[in-house]
């Protein structure tokens, strides 16, 4: 279970993309963050992801993307890191 600490600016990258479903569906206001304000990385992927978000939206009659597309976009999100190990073993 990951814990929101959307008022943490101590938070790493890895904690804050942790964070970024529960931050997006508790409808926070992201680019008030404190980290977007000092990582550069987080805020370019934060706007990507709030693109994806307003595509998704357009795109299916449910108001909130579905667990399966956060599955998929925290993939995404994951690509350019060392698979964990955790992650081959689930398959
Ligand atoms: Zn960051």
């Amino acid at each position: 279970m990951t814990v929101i600490r959307a008022m943490d600016k101590t938070m790493t990258c890895t904690e804050f993309q942790d964070a970024l479903p529960e931050l997006f569906e508790s409808h926070a206001d992201l680019s008030g963050h404190e980290h977007l304000k000092s990582c550069e990385n987080c805020a370019a992927l934060v706007r990507d992801l709030q693109y994806i978000a307003s595509q998704a939206r357009l795109l299916l009659p449910i108001h909130d993307p579905s667990p399966e597309v956060w599955d998929h976009i925290q993939q995404a999100i994951r690509q350019d890191k060392p698979e964990p190990p955790t992650a081959a073993a689930r398959k």
